[in-house]
């Protein structure tokens, strides 16, 4: 199937009425604030929701429109574009809208505009991409071993697929990722697939940021909006309990995002965090053009040495921009106004409309 033509969506974004303009995102995820955010800056909203899941929006107040779908995969479906369009809608993606209308839907046949840029959505997607977009930005990443065998300290053990950590493990030899590996195998929770798949990474013991940027490719500008750190279970559940009954529980540690929480950094960590977004947005502009376009997040981790060692990144909006729905320190600071992210990107909408440079922001 062909891709979405970027002069098709340039063509439906020209024939919009600028005046009136609607946000639109799929009901989860980051919806509360993306919207709420649209009509701080003035916007008409609209949600896609399954039946049933409209209840934070509609008790929130934060959309205008609601558009019911059987499933949230629905969202690609021609008639939910065809009601998307004619109330001149831009949608924001986030993670749950990426996961549900699917990728391969998102770059072939959603004909909406979209903000920010839907071709980097496949590098944040694949680790290979992510990799090579980071380590090429210069960001420093745990180190990858090729070979368990070279298993010569504390690594962590990940499989394919978003699990939401299920499975992986932490072990500090090749014989322990032996016996690892086959006990996970006896309890049917490996395939050989996902072992020849595994990925080996150095187990960076630190303090967890999660850096929420914004690029506003209006002003060429990197902005840190926030940050958060997660709130995993199990593993927040299993370090509550001491050493002793931990060893006896014989509990296998999962890495489920079940919260989040504001934090806020050593200030001066502060230039490292501006020049990883500084690179990042660089090299996203070779690799992928236009580049990263409105928010993105790094998931780093803090070592001893005071190193930012970044294990992931998200090419749209994160899920940890949620701490921030009334701004963060950071966003504070560059403002002196209440900011969250879903009002950053309605603020650039606002801008591009004023400078009439939708077709800049939007894919
Ligand atoms: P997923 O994308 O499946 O959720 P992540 O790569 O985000 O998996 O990892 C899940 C969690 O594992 C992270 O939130 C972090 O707490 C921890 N983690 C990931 N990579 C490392 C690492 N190299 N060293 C230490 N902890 C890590």
């Amino acid at each position: 199937m062909g891709k979405v033509n970027k002069e098709d969506i340039k063509e439906i974004i020209d024939k919009y009425d600028k005046s009136n303009i609607t946000i639109a995102t799929l009901g989860s995820h980051t919806a509360l604030h993306i919207l709420r955010g649209a009509k701080q800056e003035g916007f008409r909203t609209a949600v896609v929701c399954e039946k049933g899941k409209e209840v934070p929006y509609e008790r929130f107040g934060v959309a205008d429109e609601f558009i019911f779908v059987e499933e949230y995969k629905n969202i690609v479906d021609e008639e939910v574009q065809d009601k998307l369009r004619s109330m001149n809608a831009i949608v924001v993606p986030h993670g749950s809208f990426v996961a549900y209308a699917g990728l391969d839907n998102v770059e072939d046949k959603f004909n909406v505009p979209m903000f920010g840029n839907r071709d980097v959505l496949r590098w944040e997607a694949e680790r290979d991409k992510e990799r090579k977009m980071l380590l090429e930005s210069g960001i420093r990443m745990p180190m990858k071993y090729e070979n368990p065998e070279d298993i010569d300290k504390a690594v962590m053990v990940k499989f394919p697929g978003a699990r939401g950590g299920q499975g992986y493990f932490i072990c500090s030899s090749y014989d322990e990722f032996n016996e690892k590996i086959d006990e996970m195998k006896s309890r049917g929770w490996l395939t050989d697939e996902d072992v020849a798949n595994a990925h080996i990474e150095e187990y960076v013991c630190g303090t967890n940021y999660c850096i929420h940027y914004f690029y506003s490719a209006l002003k060429d500008e990197v902005e840190v909006l926030g940050m958060d750190s997660r709130y995993e279970t199990n593993i927040d559940g299993i370090v509550r309990i001491p050493a002793q009954e931990q060893m006896e529980a014989n509990l296998s540690p999962s890495y489920v995002v079940s919260g989040n929480h504001p934090v806020v950094i050593r200030e001066s960590l502060l230039p490292q965090v501006f020049k990883n977004g500084d690179q990042l947005v660089e090299k996203a502009k070779e690799l992928v053009a236009p580049g990263m376009n409105g928010p993105f997040c790094l998931q780093c981790l803090v070592n001893d040495d005071r190193e930012i060692v970044v294990f992931e990144m998200s090419a749209r909006i994160d899920g940890g921009t949620n701490t921030f729905m009334n701004g963060s320190a950071y966003s504070y600071i560059q403002f002196g106004e209440p900011m969250s992210m879903g009002r950053r990107i309605s603020r650039e909408i606002k801008n591009a409309i004023k400078e009439d440079k939708l077709d800049v922001i939007t894919t």
